[in-house]
């Protein structure tokens, strides 16, 4: 099935993660003709109803692993932590996009940082915090206010601690675990934006347009699409984005966060904040208001087909139900053109995302802010 990397449609792709991204994933691998084959160690994985095959075992499983590995054509993922050992195992037996470079870049805040640095992308300020001293040091080169963050295995605010003042410093370590850390100052941002980048087996890039994200709890409440920036910021991010793909050798979709810094005197600046190896929530207006969704492109570049086009053909406002808020259904799908898309999770906990909804409005004529 695979011929020069080349995956045809009857292919496999095995998805490591049964969450939602996976279920979106695996139905987009479906459109395209193409069979997925889940691997999570959840017995209710929201991916696994909709994949043609589903592998139930924990990621140091080395002998379920090989299964997995040899029974798929390639292999990808919908979350970044997937354990080093569990991609080299996976690597051993095929092919795995995107590779370990990205996911070890994207797997550590300090790497992330240097690799940004390396190649001359703005970052906020940060200092690498292993112990008490190191903490100590960098509290006094980075000043306050500023924000301790775990180097590995946060999300959605988890694993932060914001320190106002230097005596706040040991307190937000111990908040964290004491694990190894970064210190970032603080952004005083104007906006968040975020761009999808895909690129293809080729080294083909295509940026789907930056979008605005507004966080509620520290989760993603709204995405804006697009963004309202003037061009050149836009073509500015998209770029930033694309020079990070081509310089991780990235094959696949990848979400990268940004910080839209207040103009000053003429000038606007933007800082890369995280990237996500994967597709991305930020995204997911991509599958009502453009031709190809952020998950058809995945898996494009996943199986070396060409790119799709990133064109938006709609505006839209994305938003995300979170909890409870999944219960407003049956209003939500009365909405005019409105998409709705539930993920089909058993037990709607607080802070869970449960689906989400997308509005569409013509090219131009996006509201500046919607009632979430
Ligand atoms: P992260 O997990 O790095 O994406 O951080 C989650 C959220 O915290 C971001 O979307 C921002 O709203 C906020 N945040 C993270 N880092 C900083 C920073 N250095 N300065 C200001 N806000 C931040």
């Amino acid at each position: 099935m695979v011929d020069n990397g080349i995956i045809a449609p009857g292919g496999t792709i095995g998805i490591l993660g049964g969450g939602q991204l996976g279920r979106m994933l695996a139905s987009a691998a479906a459109e395209m003709g193409l069979h997925a084959h889940i691997y999570c160690p959840e017995k209710d994985a929201p991916a696994a109803e909709v994949a043609a095959q589903f592998t139930c075992a924990e990621y140091d499983d080395e002998a379920a692993l090989t299964r997995f590995a040899e029974s798929v054509d390639a292999v990808t993922y919908e979350f970044e932590n997937v354990p080093a050992e569990t991609a080299r195992i996976l690597s051993e037996h095929g092919i795995v996009r995107p590779g370990p470079v990205a996911l070890a870049t994207a797997q550590d805040r300090i790497v992330e940082k240097h690799f940004m640095q390396a190649h001359g992308i703005l970052t906020a300020p940060f200092a690498d915090v292993s112990d008490e001293a190191s903490l100590m040091d960098a509290v006094s080169s980075i000043g306050t206010p500023s924000v301790l963050k775990t180097r590995r295995f946060g999300y959605d605010g988890k694993g932060q601690a914001k320190i106002m003042s230097p005596e706040e410093a040991r307190a937000a370590y111990d908040e964290i675990g004491r694990a190894p850390a970064i210190l970032e100052g603080f952004v005083k941002f104007e906006r968040e934006i975020s761009v999808i980048v895909a690129r293809g087996l080729d080294g083909e890039t295509a940026a789907y347009d930056p979008v605005e994200n507004i966080h509620k709890n520290h989760i993603l409440d709204r995405t804006l699409a697009p963004a309202a920036l003037p061009k050149a910021i836009a073509d500015e991010a998209c770029a930033i984005a694309a020079r990070i793909a081509n310089e991780l050798d990235y094959v696949g979709v990848m979400g990268v966060e940004m910080f839209l810094l207040p103009k000053q005197g003429s000038k606007r600046r933007l800082l890369v904040n995280e990237i996500a190896p994967r597709v991305h929530n930020s995204g997911h207006w991509t599958m009502d208001a453009c031709a190809v969704s952020q998950f058809e492109q995945h898996m494009r570049a996943v199986c070396g087909w060409p790119l799709g086009s990133p064109r938006r053909h709609s505006d839209a406002v994305m938003t995300n139900l979170i909890g409870d808020e999944v219960n407003a259904w049956e209003h939500l799908s009365r909405e005019p053109d409105t998409a709705i898309h539930l993920y089909g999770k058993a037990e709607a906990r607080p802070g869970r995302k449960m689906g989400h909804v997308t509005r569409l409005y013509p090219l131009g004529k996006r509201p500046p802010v919607t009632p979430s």
